[in-house]
């Protein structure tokens, strides 16, 4: 009898969440929360629903400057502490996606066993969305323009005075600091995304290794294999420099072992559902290791074999475009991104040899020359069929100046109409708009407006950037 529980729980756990495909996953994970923006209205809902639940004890623990609440979700009675929050910068919501994800497989009848097995051994704080003005607006800051994570020390922020005092009063043993980093971060050398990355902060200035630390490597450590297995060569580890005014170092120089965790870009992955995914499996697999002890036994040494972050993906690289200057013509590679925070304008963001970059999106152009673009000056009303746009790009024109309200798009192409940032002449300049032609000995072949790259022949976009 004894025998056949213990095959029953091992069986649980193999069917459990090590196993979960992707599909699975999709299927599985909390709805609603598939969207580049999650701001209060979205987790409010799923607040009252979990609030119903026994398992979980919700306290508020104050408002935000703009007022609104801030909540402690408390599960277990173990007598490790485990504390984790989410989205203390307002336009980083993925680990408050994957953090409704774990309440929901935490809720879940099936998983009534695994739950069991941890929820002795540990207390689980989570605070959601600890920024919540910020996440409205989807900006970085709080309505006061305050960067939370650098209000540790000074805790001017009402959001921060929530966050140490939670700290301060939960006394957890571990800190799991849960955000996203920009698109551009590589995993080391790989012409990757760093799709996730992770650091154990550092306590001082030396960046010395005492207990504490040691822990949240070897929790890093203990997750690397999962990581390496999903998304190989999508891990990078983020930069360990002290940062006194951060959250995460100050928990850290408290004794808290402390696991920053980065969600990062990822190819065709627009809402960062593959991230998502990530955090979930290592929520549940640091449960686990965390309650069972087994994480004590991972090597530091494969946490010091994460390559560090490097600041190298491309939205766009086009290679061995043949470029001429003075009547020099030479090989070279064109970068450019997109800048969507600020203006939606892409530009020329890189010129030269690229080759050690990745990219998001990226072509050959051997064989094809650079040309610059001109300005089609709007006079009366022009209605733009495809036919007719495709003409006037192989003429050599890229974009419309004059008044906007001339144009009639039904081309379902992109246009580009009064550039607000300089365009490519003779020279190639970085910064430049990324808004040019293509041509080779049987003419223009491909027209790049503001970033995006219409193929002529198929009158179609190459690449769609996402929301
Ligand atoms: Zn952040």
């Amino acid at each position: 009898m004894k025998w056949l529980v213990v095959l029953g729980v091992c069986l649980g756990l193999l069917s459990g969440v090590s196993a979960m495909t992707v599909e699975e996953f999709e299927a599985f994970k909390q709805e609603g929360l598939d969207k580049p923006v999650i701001r209060y209205a979205d987790i409010e809902p799923l607040l009252q629903q979990h609030r119903q639940n026994p398992l979980f004890e919700f306290t508020e623990l104050g408002h935000s400057l703009l007022g609104t609440p801030i909540y402690q979700i408390k599960m277990g009675r173990g007598d490790t502490k485990v504390l984790a929050w989410t989205q203390m910068h307002g336009d980083e919501p993925t680990a408050t996606a994957a953090i409704f994800d774990l309440l929901k497989y935490i809720a879940a009848e099936e998983q009534a066993s695994w739950r069991g097995s941890w929820m002795e051994q540990i207390t689980l704080y989570i605070i959601p969305m600890v920024n919540p003005d910020g996440a409205e607006v989807n900006t970085r800051v709080n309505a006061q323009g305050i960067d939370i994570n650098r209000d540790a020390l000074a805790l001017q922020s009402p959001e921060g005075r929530i966050l140490m005092e939670a700290a301060k009063r939960i006394e957890p043993h571990y800190g799991f600091n849960l955000h996203d980093q920009n698109r551009f971060h590589a995993a080391g050398d790989a012409k990757n995304p760093a799709t996730i990355s992770l650091l154990a902060p550092a306590f001082n200035e030396a960046r010395d290794i005492n207990e504490s630390r040691k822990r949240a490597m070897q929790l890093i450590a203990y997750v690397k294999p999962l990581i390496d297995r999903e998304i190989p060569n999508h891990l990078g580890r983020y930069d360990d420099t002290f940062s006194v005014r951060s959250f995460g170092d100050t928990f850290s120089s408290f004794g808290i072992s402390t696991v920053l965790v980065e969600a990062g870009g990822h190819r065709n992955d627009d809402n960062r559902q593959v991230p998502r995914r990530l955090n979930f499996l290592m929520y549940v697999k640091w449960l686990d290791g965390i309650a069972s002890g087994s994480y004590r036994t991972a090597d530091v040494a494969d946490h010091d074999a994460i390559p560090f972050n490097q600041r190298g993906m491309k939205d766009v690289l086009i290679h061995n475009v043949t470029f001429t200057l003075n009547e020099q013509p030479a090989l070279l590679d064109l970068a450019f991104d997109l800048d969507w925070e600020a203006s939606r304008r892409a530009r020329i963001d890189d010129i030269g040899d690229l080759s050690i970059f990745g990219a998001y999106h990226s072509f050959d152009a051997e064989g094809l020359h650079f040309k610059a673009g001109r300005a089609y000056r709007l006079t009366e009303l022009l209605t733009l069929e495809q036919a007719q746009y495709i003409e006037l790009l192989r003429g050599g024109y890229t974009h419309f100046i004059g008044d906007e309200e001339l144009l009639r798009n039904n081309s379902r192409l992109p246009v580009l109409v009064n550039p607000t940032r300089r365009l490519p002449r003779e020279a190639l300049v970085r910064q430049q708009s990324a808004t040019f032609l293509l041509r080779n000995e049987d003419g223009v072949q491909y027209a790049v407006v503001n970033g995006q790259v219409i193929e002529l022949d198929r009158g179609r976009v190459m690449y769609r950037y996402g929301s």
